[in-house]
């Protein structure tokens, strides 16, 4: 409820409204006539400002306050003037009819609301201190190769290989199907850099082709157009939790008898025609990063269902040298070792991986509930055929154009979000790679996650979803 000192009345002057403002340390007063209706408001900072000008204590408010204030009515709600809120406005008065001072809202700066967080609630704590306790805290261990069994057969795969990071497990990929110098690897405009990286690494020319506007996925049909005699593999990124249409990407593949590599990074668990990604390339990568799905900190896992490609995948992820003979060395290969302390963090992961993405799908469900109404916003597809998606991060468009108006303002109330990937062809780095790129800098534009994390509440998304309504009303 409104105190009296954040009053000062009009008849007073600079001195009276800094001692109301050192007294109710709010950094303001509502400056009042007789009748407390509004006149005008003065904040610290604009005394200072006078003071400074030349002004002095004993000078009349009358004509020092500001009188173009923002002010709510009394029938709008906290969430209704939030998006009045910046770096400047940190307090609105509500008014009544008669421009009488009934309450103000102040802008709760504890909000804080993040894009992702990792959910550490289960074993992860028992598992990490027993693999610390036996000492166990290289890349042997047992949780290595549970971690790795229990991944994989989740993914429906025979095999796992734990690797240091996703990156590192798409060159691993590419290193392991013998792709370098000369060789053409297909991957999709709108993705997380890695993608590209791990191809241009290897020494492969990557061709950047344009996704389909319904899933924002890799389009078959513009695969189908790059595809030329030096294209060795396909990297299909299951963006956003949706997968890529496997069944014309694999027919496609299996025409040109080239390689996939999955990129499902952001898709643990999605899957297509029932079948989990991963599952249908000849070796599908993942990513434990801590704002995934699920999260060994850093990490990231190569799966396959050839025995073949799993040996070489060992050799290669510790330097190449021969299981039988120790320091013999067969071909040449890197550390890309995971340690058994990040393995425990997984395999507790994995024991709650079907938990989370139920959580993850109620949110989403929750926000589309109260997004999906609004002319300026398309939600993810979420029903495409053969296809079940995952939440990874909720993700919308907005196609009024004011995407990073809306990220500003949501970033204002304490609410992270993120702007989808810049295409590829965007950049300098990268543009020579462009295939077709359409849709990709269309969409990317448009494009906003928000925040998907276990402990969001109701009220949040109510929050969040106010500050897309509120352009509606105007
Ligand atoms: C996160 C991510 C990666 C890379 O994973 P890291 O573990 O961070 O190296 C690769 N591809 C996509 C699409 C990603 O989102």
């Amino acid at each position: 409820m409104i105190t009296n000192d954040m009053f000062c009345p009009i008849s007073g002057n600079l001195f009276d409204a800094l001692c109301a403002i050192n007294k109710n340390g709010k950094g303001i007063a509502f400056v009042v006539n007789a009748e407390y209706q509004l006149e005008g408001i003065i904040t610290d900072g604009d005394v200072r400002n006078l003071l400074l000008n030349g002004k002095s204590l004993q000078d009349k408010l009358e004509d020092n306050i500001n009188r173009s204030y923002v002010s709510a009515g009394e029938s709008d709600s906290y969430s209704d003037v939030l998006n009045n809120f910046n770096a400047v406005i940190k307090i609105i008065p509500v008014l009544d009819h008669n421009k009488k001072v009934v309450n103000y809202y102040e802008f709760n700066k504890s909000i804080h609301i993040p894009i992702a967080q990792p959910h550490l609630t289960g074993n992860e704590l028992n598992y990490l201190l027993d693999a610390f306790i036996s000492t166990w805290i290289s890349s042997n261990g047992k949780y290595i190769t549970d971690f790795e069994n229990l991944f994989s057969n989740y993914c429906g795969a025979n095999y796992g290989v734990a690797v240091s990071n996703g990156t590192v497990a798409l060159e691993l990929a590419l290193e392991t199907l013998e792709i370098g110098c000369g060789d053409e690897v297909i991957v999709p405009d709108l993705t997380f850099a890695a993608t590209i990286n791990a191809v241009l690494h290897v020494g492969a020319t990557p061709v950047i082709v344009d996704i389909d506007p319904e899933s924002w996925c890799m389009d078959p049909e513009e695969v189908k157009k790059a595809i030329s005699m030096k294209t060795k593999a396909i990297i299909p990124v299951h963006l956003y939790g949706q997968p890529c249409d496997m069944e014309s990407i694999t027919r496609i593949a299996h025409k040109h008898n080239i390689c996939i590599i999955e990129d499902c990074a952001e898709a643990h668990g999605a899957e297509f025609k029932e079948k989990k990604v991963g599952s249908f390339g000849d070796i599908g990568c993942f990513s434990f990063f801590g704002n995934k799905v699920i999260t060994t900190g850093e990490g990231g896992m190569c799966i396959t269902s050839s025995k073949k490609l799993y040996d070489k995948m060992r050799l290669l992820r510790d330097h190449g040298m021969s299981t039988k003979h120790k320091y013999f060395h067969e071909i040449v290969g890197h550390n890309f070792r995971m340690t058994n302390l990040q393995a425990a963090i997984g395999v507790a992961q994995i024991e709650s991986i079907d938990e989370c993405l139920l959580w993850r799908k109620k949110l989403e469900d929750k926000y589309f509930e109260k997004l999906h109404n609004l002319n300026n916003i398309i939600l993810q597809s979420n029903h495409l055929l053969y296809r079940k998606k995952i939440a990874w991060l909720v993700s919308i468009l907005v196609t009024d154009g004011k995407r990073d108006d809306y990220i500003e303002k949501l970033k204002n109330i304490g609410i992270d979000t993120r702007p989808f990937f810049i295409p590829l062809s965007k950049m300098n780095l990268y543009r020579q790679y462009m295939f077709s790129n359409k849709e990709s800098s269309r969409i990317s534009e448009m494009g906003i996650n928000l925040p998907t994390t276990f402990d969001i509440k109701d009220s949040d998304i109510e929050k969040i979803a106010d500050i897309f309504y509120s352009h509606e009303k105007l």
